[in-house]
């Protein structure tokens, strides 16, 4: 399965918050086997949005889209997804029966706050106010992570693709003398590689196939040097 996240914000633009959901989000879903494909931050325009979306919907599996749901003039999303979707946001009856259930009335509330895409299915925020919702496979969520993040758990087992199993090996050899080593790899099994330079460098090679990816290890451990101090 494959994924494109879009985190929406003027503030992530500007560098006023540190975009923590995008990563949050990735470390969730590749931990799942779902494998995302882009990560996109937007600025909290209708156009924008939509654009985005309409796009990534036609490439990828789902898109999760975060930010931007309060019932403020500068939150858009709901109406930019529908947006995409040629549909309208519309007052959604079960989104305000569990605002109602959880002591707020309707005169509490913005309007906006239960309004959301037509014929979407709502996503209870058990963390906060605004509902989420759910059009074909975008998958709208708040931007407050804690609310994010407990509404993607209720979500999550929508997600799911190969597990994958990864093997790190640390190398004491320069990154740019391993290219020859990362070819023989590639050529030899169906593993990906990724490497992470630091104090030494650390390879990580991943695989659905667990033997797999013990076997691209072992074979790259047999042709590289290993860091003093540190077990491989
Ligand atoms: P609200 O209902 O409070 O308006 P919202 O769903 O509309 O919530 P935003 O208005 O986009 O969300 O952002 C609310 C808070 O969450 C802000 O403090 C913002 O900085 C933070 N936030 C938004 N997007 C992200 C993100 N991608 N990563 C981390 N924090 C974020
Ligand atoms: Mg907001």
């Amino acid at each position: 399965m494959d994924v494109a996240i879009v985190t929406v914000g003027d503030e992530l633009l500007v560098g006023d918050t540190e975009n923590t959901n995008a990563t949050w989000l990735c470390r969730q879903l590749s931990e799942r086997g779902v494998r995302v494909r882009r990560v996109t931050v937007v600025p909290d325009s209708i156009a924008e949005i939509a654009r985005v979306v309409n796009e990534q919907h036609a490439e990828y599996d789902a898109v999760i889209v975060t930010g931007g749901l309060g019932p403020t003039h500068d939150d858009v999303t709901m109406e930019a997804v529908a947006a995409a979707f040629g549909r309208d946001v519309e007052p959604n009856e079960q989104a305000a029966e569990w605002l109602e259930a959880r002591g707020y009335s309707a005169e509490d509330l913005t309007a906006e706050t239960t309004h959301l895409p037509t014929g979407c299915r709502p996503l209870a925020n058990i963390e906060g106010v605004a509902p989420g919702a759910v059009v074909e496979s975008a998958y709208i969520l708040p931007g407050v992570p804690a609310e994010m993040k407990a509404m993607f758990d209720s979500i999550a087992d929508e997600f799911e693709g190969k597990p994958m199993h990864t093997v790190a090996v640390n190398v004491a050899e320069p990154e740019s003398e391993l290219l020859d080593r990362f070819t023989g790899i590639q050529e030899r099994f169906a593993v990906r590689v990724g490497s992470y330079p630091g104090e030494h460098v650390t390879v990580k090679i991943t695989a659905e196939d667990a033997t797999e990816a013990e076997a691209a290890a072992a074979w790259l451990r047999e042709r590289t040097k290993a860091p003093a101090r540190s077990g491989r």
